[in-house]
């Protein structure tokens, strides 16, 4: 980016215009091809609040570019002592405590941007106790998975869109900008490093869990954006997801908690959003629920279940049939690649009779735990889903909200008929059984 200033700008001028003006202007100079991928269609998109490039460092006033992030700089290290990879089914898989053999780590610095990326045997980090991330939760993260296909296959899920999501959490919290494409060269070499061992062809079906993380390494306490930063990528095991019999329980959240607020930074992927809810988190498992649902407002809006986007389909009082979701305007749900997904796929299939299956309108808009409960009373509440990264395609079978349990029509241990129609053409696409543009083919380093 060029400056336009008149008297040298501070370090945070490059990022602190976040009028969509601002950043629509920044963005257009810096990445492009950026507005270009995410879309221009919804709101988030429209207000990725980022500028691609890193930044500009000044000296007695002419500007010297700080170094990018460059995945062509990458510097390996195998390991020399391989790990086992945890049997299908085993606690060390459940634990989640598992990461794959390697890691990639890259540190950024206010005086010289963006180093030499490393790929190295996985280990601890070492931080300052005085790091600004142990302080004021200058973290943010991804979530992805590495799929083993059918068809022997090693396959990321749309993952330019979570290298887009991740530049625009960065900016929220004043950590360093940075190319996706270049993020995700770096996530598809640690996939091919590791992938073909951990994700063994005769496993078809399992997968990793991708952790893209940045935090703010700046070993100085003061409150301040950060001058040293670290992006890191790891890749853990997880087992395989078995649906809930009965469907997902979910808590609709109390009154006096809110997860996100307009304003706030409910749709970045920051860390500052979920250590506050593991207490409604907990009590939620302690009654026997699964995951709060969030409510927002007076209204009692319905936002997002744990850190699943949340649907429902159901017949309006005029008998419409109709899949719904909160909408992404005030900023205060994330806009999910899965939630993304399952909308794109059900306006391109569903809008007409497809099978046994009634033409269905696709809707975003606000919708109240109210207008839930007066559906389920009316027989006129069809589905409910939770849908994300993790959990993928969760049918939800029981809403708690103020003292009454709400009985989702699902046949015990499935899902309803729209919920199981979206899921199979997603998982189709991410294990391979449909080839697809969203599959995104990793090619192995054996
Ligand atoms: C990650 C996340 C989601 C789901 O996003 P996906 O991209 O579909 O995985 C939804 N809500 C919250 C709060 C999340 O953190």
């Amino acid at each position: 980016m060029s400056p336009i200033a008149v008297t040298p700008p501070s370090e945070d001028a490059t990022a602190s215009d976040l009028t969509i003006n601002g950043i629509e202007n920044n963005l257009s100079k810096a990445a492009p091809s950026l507005l270009h991928s995410v879309g221009t269609n919804d709101a988030l998109s429209n207000t990725l609040t980022t500028l691609a490039s890193n930044g500009t460092k000044f000296t007695n006033g002419t500007a010297t570019p700080l170094a990018e992030l460059d995945a062509s700089l990458l510097i390996t290290t195998l390991t020399t002592s391989p790990r086992p990879v945890p049997a299908p089914g085993s606690p060390e898989q459940a634990s989640q405590k598992v990461c794959t053999d390697h890691m990639i780590t890259v540190r950024w610095t206010a005086q010289h941007g963006w180093e030499a990326p490393s790929l190295h045997p996985y280990g601890p980090l070492s931080l300052m106790p005085t790091a600004s991330c142990l302080h004021y939760a200058t973290e943010c993260f991804e979530g992805m998975k590495l799929y083993r296909g059918h068809d022997d296959k090693l396959r990321l899920f749309r993952p330019e869109l979570n290298c887009n999501r991740m530049l625009m959490s960065t900016n929220r919290i004043a950590l360093p900008s940075f190319p996706p494409t270049e993020l995700l060269k770096l996530i598809v070499k640690l996939c091919a490093t590791d992938g073909p061992k951990w994700l063994p062809k005769s496993r078809p079906g399992e997968f990793l869990y991708i952790r893209p993380t940045m935090i703010a390494s700046d070993p100085a306490l003061g409150v301040q954006r950060p001058k040293e930063a670290l992006l890191f990528i790891i890749l853990t095991c997880f087992p395989r997801m078995d649906p809930t019999s009965g469907g997902l329980r979910l808590l609709a959240s109390r009154d006096d908690m809110v997860r996100a607020w307009p304003g706030g930074f409910g749709y970045a992927k920051v860390g500052a959003n979920y250590g506050p809810s593991l207490v409604a988190q907990g009590e939620a498992r302690q009654m026997g629920y699964e995951q709060i649902l969030w409510l927002f407002g007076e209204e009692c809006n319905v936002t997002e279940a744990g850190a699943s986007n949340f649907f429902v389909v159901w017949r309006t009082l005029e008998g419409k049939l109709q899949l719904v979701t909160a909408p992404l305007r005030e900023r205060i749900i994330l806009d999910g690649v899965t939630r993304r997904s399952v909308l794109e796929l059900a306006r391109a299939r569903l809008g007409k009779r497809c099978g046994a299956l009634e033409g269905i309108e696709i809707v975003e808009r606000k919708f109240s735990m109210f207008e839930i409960e007066e559906a389920v009373k009316e027989g006129r509440l069809i589905e409910a889903f939770a849908a994300g990264t993790a959990f993928f395609i969760a049918p939800v079978g029981h809403i708690h909200f103020r003292g009454k349990d709400l009985d989702i029509p699902i046949k015990e241990g499935e899902s309803g008929a729209y919920t199981k129609v979206i899921k199979n053409w997603l998982k189709g696409i991410m294990w391979g059984k449909e080839q697809h543009e969203w599959g995104y083919v990793v090619e192995e380093e054996d």
